[in-house]
């Protein structure tokens, strides 16, 4: 079933995978799993909010939830969501194997827009449909080609008036517990023969835009005295997010993406936008890191004749998943509890019900990359510990 999607949102010029919600790999990768689900006699059905969900045993209260997303980051990695989708419906082959006759309905959902890849905003889905975002803004929301939300989704065949709350179906919602692989190597590192580990808590992460603006000019016949170039307090940010690093033990700041304006060789900058991702402890934590970065932006903007303004794109506050039910799966599977500096939709969930996660190992460590991977025997391992766990919550 992964040689399936193998070929799907293949990124040419990135390398990896680059699947957007509406994109023509999102649409070949819903019809693959409605094909896959509907193979296995499940009921398919996709929600006001573009998230799809399988149910065995039919929508109903208490239903076992698993499930991830579909879509990817520009030039991501084969593992980071699919794993989730996949091993939901290797779980179910599983427990049919089993004979298992689960007394809850199980279903299976694919989240729209997890990584926030096409519209900035991660956990699109999962956020319309707890209410955790604003569908007025979300339609408003655009990607870089200038296209808005409302219009890729109409544009797919989807009904961009009725994104917003689902309580009806948040309700009937038991328990929901996502499998993922590891965004990091906390898991060998708290236990070296763990295939498998429970999640903890997602730090408070946040993501900012930096604007930068000067003056553009010529980049051969400007005098040093005369020049007001963005790029330098822009490369500042790019030093104090790694600065911080060492100023707030646990923190990370990123720059990945910057966009100068005109973006010439030959050109001196007239602006340039900074993108930073932070993650923290708390959200305050987080927003105070952001403050540091900025502080230090502002500093070298005053001294360049540069303007700065920050705009917040996103601040989601730690998530502590449900202990009980961590707890418990950990006890079942004998595995350890990990925290992760990674968003998920279970952790968006996690605010209207019960939500735990399962991470499968990633040694390597590597994610948002072309270079993710998990061995075979190590899904494998996740597969039956998410059959496990649905036996046992379904029962
Ligand atoms: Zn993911």
């Amino acid at each position: 079933m992964w040689s399936d999607l193998a070929a799907v949102g293949r990124d040419r010029s990135l390398g990896g995978y680059s699947r957007h919600v509406f994109d023509d790999a999102d649409l070949q990768l819903r019809e693959w799993f409605t094909e896959q689900a509907q193979r296995r006699g499940l009921e398919v059905e996709t929600d006001r909010n573009a998230n799809i969900w399988a149910w065995w045993g039919g929508p109903g209260p208490g239903a076992v939830v698993t499930g991830s997303h579909l879509d990817s980051v520009p030039g991501g990695g084969a593992f980071d969501g699919p794993l989730g989708v996949v091993s939901a419906l290797l779980a179910v082959d599983e427990l049919r194997v089993r004979g298992v006759q689960p007394s809850r309905p199980i279903a299976i959902v694919c989240f729209a827009e997890e990584e926030g890849g096409r519209f900035g905003l991660p956990c699109l889905g999962s956020r319309l449909l707890t209410g955790a975002a604003d569908p007025d803004v979300v339609r408003r929301l655009h990607d870089p080609d200038g296209t808005s939300v409302a219009d890729a989704a109409r544009r797919a065949g989807f009904d961009p008036g009725g994104l917003g709350p689902d309580p009806q179906r948040l309700a009937l919602i038991g328990a929901f517990v996502e499998l993922h692989i590891e965004q990091g190597r906390l898991l060998t590192a708290a236990d070296p023969t763990a295939m498998v580990g429970v999640g903890a808590q997602i730090v408070a992460h946040g993501r900012w835009r930096i604007t930068v603006a000067g003056e553009g000019n010529h980049a051969g016949t400007t005098l040093p005295v005369d020049r007001h170039d963005p790029m330098i307090p822009a490369a500042a940010a790019v030093l104090a997010a790694r600065r911080v690093l060492s100023l707030h033990s646990g923190a990370v700041a990123t720059v990945g993406r910057l966009r100068p304006v005109p973006g010439g060789t030959n050109v001196i900058a007239s602006s340039v936008d900074t993108w930073l991702d932070v993650r923290h402890g708390t959200a305050a934590d987080t927003a105070a890191v952001v403050d540091e970065i900025v502080a230090m932006v502002r500093e070298e903007a005053e001294l360049e004749g540069c303007t700065v303004t920050l705009h917040r794109e996103s601040l989601t506050e730690q998530v502590d998943f449900d202990l009980a039910l961590s707890m418990q799966l950990s006890e079942l599977l004998q595995v350890p509890m990990v925290p992760t500096g990674a968003g998920h939709d279970a952790g968006i969930l996690a605010g209207s019900v019960p939500a735990a996660m399962l991470f499968v190992r990633n040694p390597s460590g590597v994610s948002h990359a072309p270079g993710e991977h998990a061995e075979t025997a190590d899904c494998e391992a996740g597969v039956q510990a998410l059959a496990d766990v649905l036996a046992t919550l379904a029962a």
